[in-house]
């Protein structure tokens, strides 16, 4: 429609359309819902471009299962949504699409056109999942999420964000950034819609080798639920009395803009009135999460990045004019530095120097390190034992879920020093510990900052808790 056309002009949202939606199952329960989906998800009707020049004439031959399962359930897509290149990014501003603009308008913005407004970035890397929902283009978006791709663009759009416990969405047919954090999660206005598509679409896939089998998820559900049962949070007047929140202390860093600080405090009042208890926990490793998961992101990146050779994988670029066509390192190398972005390049670059002999014990292997200590942190935290591990130790007085500011900041605005630099690596620090211990976080909307911007706030649970931290954040929005 025209609407959603002049809409995707001033917010850069979407990227390719399909040019007739048939509904393949009109009595489905997504049957009512729109659904944008994030160009790193195949789709057989509309190009998979990545953002990338690698990629930018590439259509898969067959859907991501996330999308057949979307499809099977009667929603309808109504595109393929903007990302930083391959998901790398905090800032939806490494696109060979250009930047995705925050479609929020501040309440002091709103007598003001369209093009005189500040332009904010929406967040990335599912920035263009995040706006087109932000926007009301559509009900619903598919993202990804590695180090926080979902949780930050929902919270500077002020819309709902889940990163679902790793493996319970499969990833066959989602192009890999780095396979051990990637997740597909969803982008909504409510908790409800958010809630409905992951119930469509999480489910074991055997074509995803890292898919959580039906057991894991069995037993994760069964030890949510007796807590579940206890929470009346359906209700106008929910009673959280059996509700333990830890609110972790390292979460708390002094770059957070205070007003954000005191938007967390209003949340935290509140739960505490319907009866939760909240409780200080110490999350001790956190200060070394963000080092730990660029090292990881990048070496696992630079490996799945390495089929991109213009001659298996992606676009072969012509060599230049003068180059020695008989030297097949000329193929590829060209190929990869006109095809990848700058952001692109220097992970490839990074990841391949951790994975090098002399490297790999420094970086790789401590890394890995910090991650188990991460894993550990919060399995102590928590009350709920760990699912995936055969034999888990309870700590009974531990907490239910946690609760920590979605970011540190609102949306930056994209003509801004915040967009370059080692600015949009800090965006991530609040994200990435959950996304190294692959546990379930939902970002909720929790008012706005002092500058009249939206904030979240991020509910962390236990591996499988994901329906319980949908209860938690529908409490809060
Ligand atoms: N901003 C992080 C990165 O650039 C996370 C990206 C993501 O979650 N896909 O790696």
């Amino acid at each position: 429609t025209e609407h959603a056309q002049s809409l995707n002009e001033s917010t850069n949202a979407l990227v390719s359309f399909p040019t007739k939606n048939h509904n393949p199952n009109p009595h489905g329960p997504l049957s009512n819902l729109t659904v944008a989906i994030k160009d790193n998800i195949c789709t057989i009707h509309l190009p998979t471009t990545c953002s990338s020049g690698m990629l930018r004439h590439f259509t898969s031959p067959f859907d991501a299962t996330a999308v057949e399962l979307l499809k099977a359930g009667g929603a309808s897509i109504i595109g393929k949504a903007n990302c930083d290149e391959f998901g790398m990014g905090s800032l939806n501003v490494n696109s060979i699409h250009g930047p995705v603009v925050n479609p929020y308008h501040s309440p002091n913005e709103k007598s003001i056109p369209w093009a005189e407004r500040e332009r904010r970035s929406a967040g990335g890397s599912s920035g263009g999942s995040a706006a087109a929902v932000a926007a009301g283009m559509c009900d619903a978006a598919l993202g990804t999420d590695t180090g926080g791709s979902i949780r930050l663009p929902a919270s500077y759009c002020g819309i709902t964000g889940l990163k679902p416990s790793y493996g319970l969405i499969s990833r066959w047919g989602v192009v890999s950034f780095a396979d051990s954090l990637d997740c597909v999660g969803v982008l909504g206005k409510s908790v409800d819609t958010v809630k409905t598509v992951f119930e469509s679409i999480s489910s074991y896939d055997p074509k995803d080798p890292t898919a959580a089998t039906p057991h894991t998820r069995e037993r994760a559900k069964a030890s949510a639920e007796s807590l579940l049962s206890t929470l009346d949070a359906d209700l106008s007047d929910p009673d959280l009395s059996s509700l333990r929140i830890g609110i972790p202390q390292e979460y708390f860093p002094s770059e957070l803009n205070t007003t954000i600080v005191t938007a967390v405090r209003k949340v935290l009042e509140r739960l505490s009135s319907l009866g939760a208890q909240l409780i200080p926990v110490s999350l001790p490793s956190t200060p070394y999460a963000l080092s730990a998961y660029y090292v990881i992101a990048s070496a696992e990146a630079s490996s799945n990045l390495a089929r991109y050779d213009g001659v298996q994988y992606g676009t072969r670029f012509p060599l230049l004019p003068g180059a020695d066509k008989s030297k097949p390192g000329n193929v590829y190398a060209h190929t990869r530095s006109a095809g990848f972005g700058a952001e692109v390049q220097k992970r490839i670059l990074l990841g391949t120097y951790a994975l090098t002999a002399d490297a790999f014990d420094n970086y790789f292997l401590q890394a890995q390190r910090v991650r188990q200590r991460i894993k550990t942190d919060f399995d102590s935290a928590f009350r709920i034992p760990n699912a995936q591990l055969s034999n888990p130790s309870p700590n009974p007085d531990g907490v239910d879920v946690i609760l920590h500011p979605s970011a540190i900041r609102t949306a930056p605005r994209l003509d801004s020093d915040a967009v370059s630099g080692l600015g949009p690596y800090l965006q991530d620090v609040m994200a990435v510990p959950a996304s190294l211990a692959g546990l379930p976080t939902v970002s909720v909307p929790a008012g706005l900052a002092a500058d009249g911007w939206p904030i979240g706030v991020s509910v962390v649970g236990q591996w499988g808790s994901d329906e319980l931290v949908m209860c938690i954040g529908k409490v809060i929005e």
